[in-house]
């Protein structure tokens, strides 16, 4: 399958919203279905993560939300958004992990997507009971190359503490902690399980069981990108 199947018409460039709460598996399924339809990926988590190792002015004002679980301010998400959607990796569609996250970060995205002629194709749900987030978090371990991420005893990577995709060392995130992870999914419940409503509202949402075999969870997602979707 491809985002431009032989014969078809060019279309425009495809637009798909994963969504999901803290440790439901967004990122890993962000990784693979990057990979199959060769789009770009937004993970607004992973460049702010990224501007706070770099320690900039952007890093250091996200890091005093990011480190409580709750939300960076939409005026700084969005204006960091703004510019990552120009990059050439975005040009031939892009793959939203983990935003938008709010009501102002979905209208927003909608008057984005419209001044480049596009919209949002679809929003993928990944569904996963709340007992099963905590226990994934607990221990889960990220790379800070690719974004992939681990479990010592449910997902481990074949070399300890090391990423099987780059090589990468694995780190802890400050914010997979009990406290602040627990936090992190209430912030999701009050915050952003609206904006998913909105969405299926417009019945662009489709939800995927995150629970099996992750090679299964994939096959799910895939399949929620319907053919009108992906050609
Ligand atoms: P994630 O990697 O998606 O779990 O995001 C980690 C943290 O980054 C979140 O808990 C928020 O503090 C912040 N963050 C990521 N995406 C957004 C967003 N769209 N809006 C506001 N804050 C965000």
């Amino acid at each position: 399958m491809s985002v431009r199947p032989n014969g078809s018409q060019p279309r425009t460039p495809l637009t798909v919203a994963l969504f999901g709460p803290p440790g439901s598996g967004k990122g890993t399924q962000a990784t693979f279905l990057v990979e199959h339809l060769h789009i770009g990926r937004v993970s607004t988590g992973e460049l702010f993560r990224h501007e706070v190792r770099r320690g900039t002015g952007l890093g250091l004002q996200a890091k005093q939300y990011i480190e409580h679980g709750e939300l960076v301010p939409d005026a700084i998400t969005l204006a960091m958004f703004r510019e990552r959607l120009k990059k050439p990796d975005c040009a031939d569609g892009v793959l939203l992990d983990g935003f938008p996250r709010t009501a102002a970060q979905a209208e927003a995205l909608n008057g984005i997507l419209q001044g480049l002629g596009r919209r949002m194709d679809r929003v993928i749900y990944i569904r996963v009971p709340q007992e099963v987030l905590i226990s994934r978090l607990s221990g889960r371990l990220t790379c800070p190359t690719c974004g992939a991420t681990y479990h010592p005893e449910l997902a481990p990577p074949r070399r300890r503490g090391v990423c099987d995709r780059d090589g990468s060392e694995l780190f802890q995130r400050d914010d997979d902690a009990p406290e602040t992870a627990l936090r992190r999914i209430n912030v999701y419940k009050e915050q952003t399980v609206s904006v998913l409503d909105y969405y299926r509202e417009q019945g662009l949402a489709a939800e995927v069981d995150g629970l099996g075999p992750v090679e299964e969870v994939h096959r799910r997602a895939l399949a929620s990108l319907s053919e009108s979707v992906v050609g």
